[in-house]
């Protein structure tokens, strides 16, 4: 990496590196047109309120119009957020961000009205609405959506008192957010070339990777130490945050704080213990790999510092974008002709904005209109990692265009739920594909321990957070004090169960918890360990099956949301509220870790 030199000028970036927001409107004085639209929807919304009820005609025209309203919403503010994100410091797309930012929280104010009325209109009523008036059927999906939560919603005096408490009840994340961002300060630490520099927690992160293993315990015990002086105030924002979770379960009769959170997806309390218990059936294979870590690393104990580590030397595979590009389509082949004829289309169509520039928003994700083709935006660097990347991103792309497509507005956009599904496939197969394809063994151990590293973080890791999660809820729920130190001894025992005799589990590390932010967003992070397994799984039918897996996984990317996550991927092949989809994808595992293994022995 060369910092010293100077990033182009968005200017400067060949038009055919550039995407086309052009697409979404040829100027802005075409945003400035939907603009004021919005806002005349916005108002004739409003000035339905209070009449849902009265009629399944008054319904389907407000049901209309918030669609109408929504998609134009979507539209004005995708296109201000990634013009600015081309170029931070252009003032004129921070004004339009701004303004695309208070119009929809105007809009979604005005209309917030919506759900609340449809939720008071009895049910035998609105089933002859829906029989008698046409065009109210199209929305029966997201009406049986709306009622579903009937029986959790409370008097309109109460839900008034609840959305009161909002800003009080998200008090723990904000203070959290604040005590760890803001006023947290880490000690200064002695890097690999000696110099005094201050530890933060973006470069905590290097730091673990460093080879210089006395930094990279230096950093360990820093960091540690400062979060161990914070420990009783954490843990008293922890606890406040799943007592808050605890009180809403309760207040809106849910069984549990869990049930509650997963009811959102309407997914069955099977598949987090479903989760959680075919996970530990395989931890022999996690410690297995950390054995192996052990063994290539050459050390007498292996401590959790060593986690982060390298444990294959780097290699040199530069791979510039236009290869990139060239090895994923053949990689994603497998997918058929028809993933294939809009993926090349993505790839030349002005979808993709490739490289790094002065000002650009760092990183990379996929978004857009439902309108107009997917975006990417990328900050392409000519390596493996971003090569990942880029299939992950496009994944999501294609995933968005083949819902819009199939799918009216209404039901066009996916649930978080499965929309890691479509981008972790995509890796699956360019990982399968770069296997096949390689032969030099230093690339191949690079490759596998890469991809065993994304088990290890996305399956592994993120089972035990959604464990420690469901341990930490029960416990309030049997009203058990929760302290540090309970907080502690729990994530000691979690973390000496997941990976197992060959690890010392250094006793810092049970203060672990105070430093996840995941924590305050409760039950979440299991789906990175569901979509993942169900990505592997469906990856290995493709590859394994042809063209009825692969129909059946079209179907689900342009299944959008009309159909609840768990029958979307069941209809796909995978069927989460069994071990099967968790079993096969922890079968890849093995089978790298076999290969693994076998390298490293022949020496
Ligand atoms: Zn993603």
């Amino acid at each position: 990496m060369n910092k010293s030199k100077t990033l182009p000028k968005r200017s400067d970036v060949p038009v055919e590196y550039k995407w086309r927001l052009e697409d979404i409107y040829p100027s802005d004085s075409d945003w400035e047109k939907d603009v004021q639209k919005a806002k005349q929807l916005a108002d004739q919304l409003a000035g339905l309120k209070g009449k849902l009820g009265q009629s399944g005609n008054d319904l389907l025209a407000a049901l209309k119009l918030q669609d109408e309203l929504l998609q134009t919403l979507d539209q004005v503010f995708v296109y201000a957020r990634m013009r600015r994100d081309e170029d931070n410091a252009n003032s004129t797309y921070q004004g339009l961000t701004d303004r695309a930012t208070s119009l929809s929280t105007q809009a979604y104010g005005a209309i917030s009205y919506i759900q609340p009325e449809i939720l008071e209109i009895p049910t035998d009523e609105l089933e002859k609405w829906i029989s008698e008036v046409s065009g109210l059927a199209h929305y029966r999906i997201l009406l049986d959506e709306i009622t579903r939560f009937k029986p959790h919603t409370l008097s309109s005096e109460e839900e008034a008192l609840l959305a009161n408490m909002s800003e009080l009840a998200s008090a723990p994340n904000k203070i959290y957010g604040m005590l760890s961002n803001a006023d947290m300060k880490f000690p200064m630490i002695t890097d690999e070339n000696g110099e005094e520099v201050e530890l933060t927690k973006g470069r905590y992160t290097q730091f673990m990777e460093s080879k210089d293993r006395r930094v990279r315990k230096e950093a360990f015990d820093a960091l540690y130490e400062t979060f161990g002086k914070f420990r009783n105030t954490i843990a008293a924002s922890l606890t406040s945050a799943v007592k808050g979770d605890v009180f809403y379960a309760r207040t809106r009769k849910y069984p549990s704080a869990l049930y509650a959170a997963l009811f959102a997806d309407n997914v069955d309390l099977s598949v987090y213990d479903n989760l959680i218990a075919t996970i530990h059936e395989h931890l022999p294979l996690m410690h297995r790999y950390i054995a192996l870590r052990k063994k290539l690393l050459g050390v007498d104990e292996l401590h959790m510092y060593d986690l982060y580590v390298p444990i294959v030397p780097e290699v040199d595979m530069k791979i510039p974008y236009d290869q990139a590009v060239e090895t994923i389509k053949v990689a994603l082949k497998p997918l058929g002709e028809e993933y294939g004829r809009v993926l090349a289309e993505g790839f030349s169509k002005g979808w993709i904005d490739v490289y790094e520039n002065e000002g650009k928003t760092s990183g990379a994700y996929s978004w857009g209109a439902y309108t107009t083709h997917p975006f990417v935006l990328m900050n392409y660097q000519d390596n493996v990692n971003n090569m990942f990347t880029l299939a992950h991103e496009m994944g999501h792309a294609l995933h968005s265009y083949h819902s819009n497509h199939a799918q009216p507005y209404t039901y066009a956009d996916y649930k978080i739920f499965v929309a890691e599904v479509a981008s972790t496939l995509n890796e699956a197969l360019l990982m399968h594909h770069l296997l096949e394809t390689t032969t030099d063994k230093a690339q191949r151990m690079y490759l596998i321990n890469y991809y065993l590293e994304q088990f290890r973080g996305t399956v592994f890791r993120q089972t035990m957070f959604a464990e420690f999660e469901k341990i930490v809820h029960e416990k309030e729920e049997q009203g058990e004090p929760l302290t540090a130190d309970s907080l502690s001894e729990i994530y000691r025992e979690l973390n000496v169960a997941y990976h197992g005799p060959d690890m010392v589990v250094d006793k810092q590390v049970d203060l672990e918890w105070a430093r996840i932010p995941h924590f305050y967003r409760n039950f979440y992070v299991y789906k990175y360990a569901t979509g993942f397994s169900a990505a592997t799984s469906l990856s290995k039918q493709i590859l394994e099956e042809g063209q009825p897996a692969v129909d059946r996984y079209l179907n689900f990317l342009k299944g959008g949301s009309s159909d609840y996550p768990l029958n979307l991927l069941k209809n796909a092949g995978v069927d989460m509220t069994t071990p099967d989809p968790i079993r096969e994808g922890l079968a890849v595992f093995k089978e790298l870790l076999e290969e693994m293994e076998q390298l490293v022995s022949k020496g």
